[in-house]
């Protein structure tokens, strides 16, 4: 039906999606209508499914990996036609003025809005973005771009906070963690990665994009590593990750959310190592980030499913069932 669109509603914490038909979004001033051809399912999306993220209202309709094309301009935007392909991800909004926005980390911004949080995201046939935080696309396939917008990225900013680095830890090895190991053989790093103890599946995953060692986390890597990147939502991972770096290197979290990191000895943490953690994304990181895309000939796991299908898609997210990603393909959706 013209003017409707078909969107996966979460009403509150610890539901299920709800399929609705509901008026497109109108774009408001500076703003553009996306039409949605891909959109990718994050492990955030969980958190907020399971109330460990708590958006400032409901209901909301979750997805910030979005690929689409540009279907409306509101008043003012300039620079987008009608059809440009342009990518919308979690950072969906800053206020440009605040001390952080001033000092390049808009990502910390306190009034910073985000898709499929604050603001409506991709699951959905139509979404509404702010022109200024859009970006345009190098050509590829919408299936394989779209873990890049959230995955790639913050895989990417995590490993730019680690510092210089050559043999890099990586624990948890989905979505993320494949798009930046990738990355890391092209600059002829050394990766190791790191998984649920026993998940032999992903660990031979792992070693087929180039990691130098896999194994579980319960086990020590075969060389003390230069920095440790953590995706799994696992507290207990940080000392595990600590004890695995040398003296001067960095454990970073890559994750929105984590579970309480137990107590551990400062021994583990002397010798000036670093502990930090990643929050979003700014603007600079993504045209960065799409420009070292353009020379690593990524080589992106997706699972597709039709946007009437994201529960299935989150609950195999959650029990591990697939390797990579799983996207939302909302164009194959009737309204
Ligand atoms: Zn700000
Ligand atoms: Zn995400």
């Amino acid at each position: 039906m013209e003017n409707y669109m078909k969107a996966m509603v979460l009403d509150g914490p610890g539901g299920r999606l709800v399929e609705r038909r509901i008026p497109r979004p109108r774009p408001g001033p500076g703003e553009i209508l996306v039409r949605v051809h891909a959109c990718g399912v994050c492990r955030t999306d969980l958190h907020i499914l399971d109330g460990d993220l708590v958006p400032p209202s409901w209901p909301v309709i979750p997805g910030h990996e979005v690929v689409g094309h540009v279907a409306t301009l509101g008043d003012g935007v300039e620079g987008f036609s009608l059809g440009t392909r342009v990518g919308v991800a979690w950072l969906g909004g800053a206020c440009g003025e605040c001390e952080y926005c001033l000092r390049g980390e808009e990502n910390l911004c306190p009034k910073a809005e985000f898709t499929g949080f604050s603001r409506p995201g991709g699951y959905a046939q139509y979404l509404a973005a702010r022109a200024d935080f859009v970006y345009r696309l190098p050509p590829g396939e919408d299936l394989s771009m779209a873990p890049l917008l959230c995955a790639g990225l913050i895989g990417y900013r995590t490993w730019r906070l680690a510092g210089r680095a050559e043999r890099v830890g990586l624990y948890g090895f989905g979505a993320a963690a494949h798009i930046l190991a990738q990355i890391l053989r092209v600059q002829g790093k050394r990766v190791y990665a790191f998984t649920r103890p026993g998940d032999e599946r992903t660990q031979a995953f792992a070693r087929r994009l180039g990691a130098a060692w896999a194994g579980g986390s319960d086990e020590m890597p075969p060389e003390p590593l230069d920095a440790a990147l953590i995706f799994a939502p696992v507290g207990a991972l940080v000392p595990a990750a600590l004890a695995a770096v040398r003296p001067g290197g960095s454990v970073v979290c890559g994750g929105i959310h984590m579970s309480d990191i137990p107590r551990f000895p400062y021994s583990l943490l002397w010798g000036e190592r670093r502990l930090c953690s990643v929050a979003n994304l700014t603007r600079a990181d993504g045209v960065d980030f799409f420009r070292v895309t353009r020379e690593s000939r990524l080589d992106i796991a997706t699972h597709p499913y039709p946007l009437g299908a994201a529960n299935e898609a989150l609950d195999d997210l959650r029990a591990g069932r697939f390797e990579g990603a799983a996207v939302l393909t909302p164009e194959t959706d009737d309204v």
